[in-house]
């Protein structure tokens, strides 16, 4: 496991903990179901976008070729994957026309 998605994992697991937390601590002080489940699912949530965040900036790879409209976006690859990708996307003869049903 890389120290991308270990990052990932912890952030997850943290926001579920103190997202559970911070459930129990409403339920003591007689909150109500729906403004639990709001609070719990807002905390659980945002870490999940921070895990999301964690991931990289994703990158977009086009065909150059005029009239192509081959694109391969990557998210959290390392360089070596990132450029056979890139290659792949930008050799149109690797890949052939994008076709819509
Ligand atoms: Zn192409």
């Amino acid at each position: 496991m890389n120290s991308r998605k270990a990052r990932q994992i912890a952030i997850v697991v943290a926001s579920g903990v103190i997202a559970a937390g911070n459930g129990n601590v409403l339920a003591q002080h007689h909150v109500g179901i729906v403004g639990i489940v709001a609070s719990v699912a807002a905390i659980f949530f945002t870490g999940l976008t921070l895990a999301g965040r964690v991931a990289g900036r994703p990158q977009t790879f086009a065909c150059p070729d005029p009239g192509c409209d081959v694109t391969i976006r990557t998210t959290g690859y390392d360089a070596d994957a990132n450029h056979w990708y890139r290659t792949l996307a930008e050799d149109h003869t690797r890949h052939g026309r994008a076709t819509t049903v």
